[in-house]
Parts: C-alpha cells; sequence; structure tokens
C-alpha cells in the first residue's frame, strides 16, 4: 500500500501515520519527494487497512497495488507522467521529444555543429557521452569533465538541454552539474548502489533498459529511483539480446505500449543502439513514434565513418533532417506533433 501525505501534512502527522502502519504490522518505507512524503507499507495490506489510513489526518490518499513496482505503477498513478527538462521542453505530452547528438562527445567544434544542424531540424535535446561504457577497456572511453564543459558550450549555443550518461555512483554530482538529464545505461539499469544515488539528485534520469532485462526488471529498477525521491524517470528502450545476429540487438517495440499499460512514466526509443546499423534507424523510428513512444533517442555525428564510437549507427546530420521531415506525417496520425 502507498499513502501519500498531503503536501500541508505536518510532521507530526506523518510520524502519527508511520506509527499507525508499524502498530498494523507493516514495514514503512518513506520517500521524500519535492511536494510530498510518500509511505510505501511494507507487508500483505487489505481494503480495511487502506480505509483506516486514508481516514488519517495529513493524508492525502492510500492506493493498494497488486504489482511488484508501486511509486511508478498506473495502479498508484492513472494519469501520464509529463518530465519537464530545461524548463521549457515536457516529455509524454502530445509533443515527442527527440534527443539527437554524437554517441560521444570528442570535440568542441563537432559537438556544436551536430547541435545546431540537430537543433535547426527540430530536435529538442542533444546527447553525448562524456564518460563511455566500453566492452573493451581499450577503447576510447569518453573526454569526463573536458566532456561535460563541452556539453555545456554546445547547450549555450544551440539552447538545446543535454543528456549524458553518469557510469557510476562517484561521479553523480559531477555530472548532474553539466547535465539536464542523467542518462543511466542498458549496463547500469540494475547498478543498484547508482540508481538510488540518482535518486535523491534534483534531476531527471533517462533511464535505458538493461539488454537482458525483462520489463518487470526494468520497472523495478526505475522504482529504486522514484523510492529515493527522484519521481523525473523517463524510460528508454534500447533492444535486447536475442539470437539474431543481424541486428546489434532486437528492439523490442512491444515494450511501449505494455510499459505505457503498466506505468505512468513516459517512455522514449532509441534505434540506434536497437538495431546497430544507420540503415534501419529510420524504418525502426517510424515504427516507435506509431507504436506511441513518447519520443526517440537518435546517434547523429558529421561524419560518422571517423566517430570513435558507434559510427556504424549514425546517421549525418543531412540524414536525420529528412527522417525529422518523414516522422512528421507518421506523429501526426497518432495524434502527436515533432
Ligand atoms: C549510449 O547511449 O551511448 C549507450 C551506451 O547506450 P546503451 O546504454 O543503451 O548501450
Ligand atoms: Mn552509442
Amino acid at each position: 500500500m502507498i499513502v501519500v501525505m498531503s503536501s500541508q501534512a505536518t510532521a507530526e502527522q506523518i510520524e502519527q501515520a508511520v506509527e499507525r502502519l508499524e502498530s498494523m504490522g507493516f514495514g514503512v518505507h518513506r520517500s521524500t519527494g519535492e511536494n510530498h512524503t510518500i509511505l510505501g507499507a511494507i507487508g500483505k495490506p487489505r481494503e480495511e487497512d487502506r480505509t483506516v489510513m486514508e481516514m488519517m489526518p495529513g493524508v492525502e490518499r492510500a492506493v493498494l497495488v497488486s504489482q511488484p513496482f508501486k511509486l511508478v505503477s498506473r495502479e498508484f498513478k492513472k494519469e501520464n507522467s509529463v518530465i519537464e527538462v530545461g524548463g521549457h521542453i515536457r516529455i509524454g505530452e502530445d509533443k515527442l521529444a527527440v534527443i539527437a547528438g554524437p554517441c560521444a562527445v570528442e570535440d568542441e567544434e563537432s559537438l556544436i555543429q551536430v547541435a545546431i544542424e540537430a537543433k535547426k531540424a527540430g530536435a529538442s535535446m542533444l546527447r553525448g557521452g562524456a564518460f563511455k561504457p566500453r566492452t573493451s577497456p581499450y577503447s576510447f572511453q569518453g573526454l569526463e569533465k573536458e566532456g561535460l564543459e563541452i556539453l555545456a558550450r554546445a547547450r549555450e549555443i544551440s539552447g538545446l538541454p543535454v543528456v549524458t550518461e553518469v557510469l557510476d555512483q562517484y561521479s553523480v554530482e559531477l555530472v548532474a552539474s553539466y547535465a539536464d538529464v542523467l542518462q543511466i545505461g542498458a549496463r547500469n539499469m540494475q547498478n543498484f548502489r547508482l540508481l538510488r544515488e540518482v535518486g535523491r539528485v534534483d534531476k531527471p534520469v533517462l533511464l535505458k533498459r538493461g539488454m537482458s532485462a525483462t520489463m518487470e526488471e526494468w520497472l523495478m529498477a526505475a522504482e529504486y529511483i522514484l523510492s529515493e525521491g527522484n519521481h523525473r524517470v523517463i524510460l528508454c528502450e534500447r533492444g535486447i539480446r536475442t539470437f539474431e545476429t543481424y541486428t546489434r540487438n532486437t528492439l523490442d517495440l512491444s515494450a511501449v505500449p505494455v510499459i505505457k499499460h503498466l506505468s505512468h512514466l513516459p517512455v522514449i526509443v532509441d534505434p540506434s543502439h536497437g538495431t546497430g546499423n544507420w540503415r534501419w534507424v529510420p524504418a525502426m523510428s517510424k515504427a516507435a513514434v506509431a507504436a506511441g513512444a513518447d519520443g526517440l533517442m537518435l546517434e547523429v555525428h558529421p561524419a560518422p565513418q571517423q566517430a570513435l564510437s558507434d559510427g556504424a549507427q549514425s546517421l549525418t546530420p543531412d540524414k536525420f533532417a529528412r527522417l525529422m521531415t518523414e516522422l512528421g506525417s507518421v506523429a501526426e496520425s497518432v495524434g502527436r506533433g515533432l
């Protein structure tokens, strides 16, 4: 059971509610958010317990949730969550969020070039990794702090908010001081310490699906972030491992309607990592929008053949601009816009 305290609840009322839950035999998980304190009752609550709690002073509502994920579930919150980024972008409403940029920040000139061209083509946010999770320790690992500084300059020049990955719990504060959205990569989806740490930060989090994660595991990972008080989570489907080897991953577009059914959180799709080849990116981008995704994450590089990572799946700025034009009518057909 989730007990939502009213935004005006006093500290004393919160304590009384905690004591009441404990006296009924429940463990209590307390999550202090921006406006509300939320109490999670751990145990097997019944309808009678819910009614008791809803009558207590300072309690706004109490909800029984049957799913293992609670705060992220549609049972807990019926309306779609809309996540605000950088003060002017809203993810989860009619307008689709398109996050474009290179896999990694490589140098200032090329990032600024991509940022300006992506903005012109209609992108709403800029991506680029400063800390890269690479399969080989000998591959390019990212420019780290210098990469973050370059991202900040590209934001200043283009006006696009920036999304960048945070690799471990030790660099959350540093990355959060530059980024508008913190990306948790597929390889870190179940790094529970990192999830808890970004759950305590006042920045939206883009949570990628782990490459072998079920949808339930993915939602449980999001639950870690919300349970620490940060409710601004955007889910990102980026393909899962299957027996198929022709594509880098198998982009699981069925995740879009399923997640929308199970959760109120927005979900976007990354067809670049999902397919591993720029040729398949336009078709899968259109399919993602048709399936109801709230946005896309696309790798765009000015010279993909020379990219330090993921060149094979990167669109040139020209191809990206063409795709944006083609996406317009697909978006319109499902009641969305770009
Ligand atoms: C990325 O977005 O560059 C990335 C590393 O993605 P993923 O975590 O989905 O592999
Ligand atoms: Mn990449």
